[in-house]
């Protein structure tokens, strides 16, 4: 990774891919991933930036890391836990170990996000159909999911 990468046009990074958010999969929509900076054993982190294009949204998903997030673009909500949060640029999300969560671009913009996570970490988890029943036994969680 160079020393430097420039800001570039439509939030990217000069030298910075822009790549489907995972290879393949029905859980997303819409997302890109651009990895900011890869980590080694001095820093043994991945600092990352998601992008959800307007209607898309991230897989819903939980696992024990935890990810720091802020966001950087637009506007939306997310889940997480038995919560829906509105969001917008520069907020601060901490998506704490086994909870639930899922970002959606609802409100007719992209929805842009820092996210920095261990370089060691389990992969996510999806919800069984007992873990949906009960998230969507909430009306607005229900409504969410359903968007
Ligand atoms: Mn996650």
């Amino acid at each position: 990774m160079k020393t430097l990468s420039r800001w570039a046009e439509n939030h990217t990074w000069d030298g910075v891919p822009v790549v489907a958010y995972k290879p393949e999969g029905t859980t997303f929509d819409r997302v890109t991933r651009q990895v900011l900076f890869e980590g080694d054993a001095r820093l043994p982190c991945q600092w990352r930036y998601f992008e959800v294009a307007d209607g898309g949204h991230s897989t819903l998903e939980r696992h024990e890391h935890v990810h720091a997030v802020m966001i950087l673009r637009g506007a939306g909500q997310v889940l997480l836990g038995e919560e829906i949060i509105e969001v917008g640029a520069y907020d601060l999300l901490r998506i704490p170990s086994l909870v639930w969560h899922q970002f959606r671009a609802t409100r007719g913009q992209p929805l842009g996000f820092l996210c920095l996570v261990n370089v060691t970490r389990d992969r996510p988890q999806l919800p069984q159909a007992e873990d949906l029943a009960r998230l969507r036994a909430h009306p607005a969680i229900a409504a969410f999911l359903r968007i």
